[in-house]
């Protein structure tokens, strides 16, 4: 049944991947968890499994997403962070409650309570994108060049020259049209040519 729903993008930072849940927001919008279901699949790839998923647990996860988008948007230019988001990311974070624990293997994981609460895995989503809005962690936040997408990524590169959001989506999809402008233009220039010696 997950076959027709869109995939996950999987970054390497928690929170601006929990914003790729909605892509194309400039374009033709894509929900990539449309359901409490592929909301509950979504922490569970990302090491947070809940116990369960209700609709009301994914109108709160819409909300901190849009609180996250709205926030590091804003970081992203430069401006204010707007109080509604700063509130929001707050209210999500305190309501977490969430313990770290470090593995005999040295990893952390979080212990998200018995049942694993949905409001545990918000609560450390929410933490991470204030660590990163807050500048606690070396990167700076861009908006994708994608038109249709606009999305804000946390650039991690030494020299914060990436462009895209997603290499695989919005960055290959630049590439097809700088390939196919190319194309079209040798096309012209062909038919020019053609046209000349008839
Ligand atoms: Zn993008």
């Amino acid at each position: 049944m997950s076959d027709d729903f869109p995939e996950f993008r999987v970054g390497s930072v928690l929170s601006t991947s929990f914003t790729g849940t909605l892509t194309e927001r400039h374009g033709a919008r894509v929900e990539r968890i449309p359901t409490p279901a592929r909301l509950q699949a979504w922490f569970a790839r990302f090491d947070l499994a809940v116990a369960r998923c209700s609709a009301s647990d994914l109108d709160r996860a819409y909300a901190l997403r849009e609180a996250i988008h709205v926030a590091a948007t804003a970081r992203a230019q430069g401006a204010a962070l707007p109080t509604d988001a700063v509130d929001l990311l707050n209210e999500f974070s305190a309501r977490g409650g969430a313990t770290a624990v470090l593995t005999d293997d040295g990893r952390r994981r979080w212990h998200l309570g018995s049942p694993a609460a949905v409001d545990a895995a918000l609560g450390v989503v929410a933490a991470d994108a204030i660590e990163i809005v807050a500048g606690a962690r070396p990167g700076a936040f861009a908006l994708c060049a994608s038109p249709t997408c606009r999305a804000a990524f946390f650039d991690t590169s030494r020299a914060r020259t990436r462009r895209w959001c997603d290499m695989n989506t919005c960055g290959n999809h630049a590439k097809k049209a700088r390939l196919r402008a190319k194309e079209a233009h040798a096309g012209e220039a062909h038919g020019g040519v053609t046209r000349h010696a008839f």
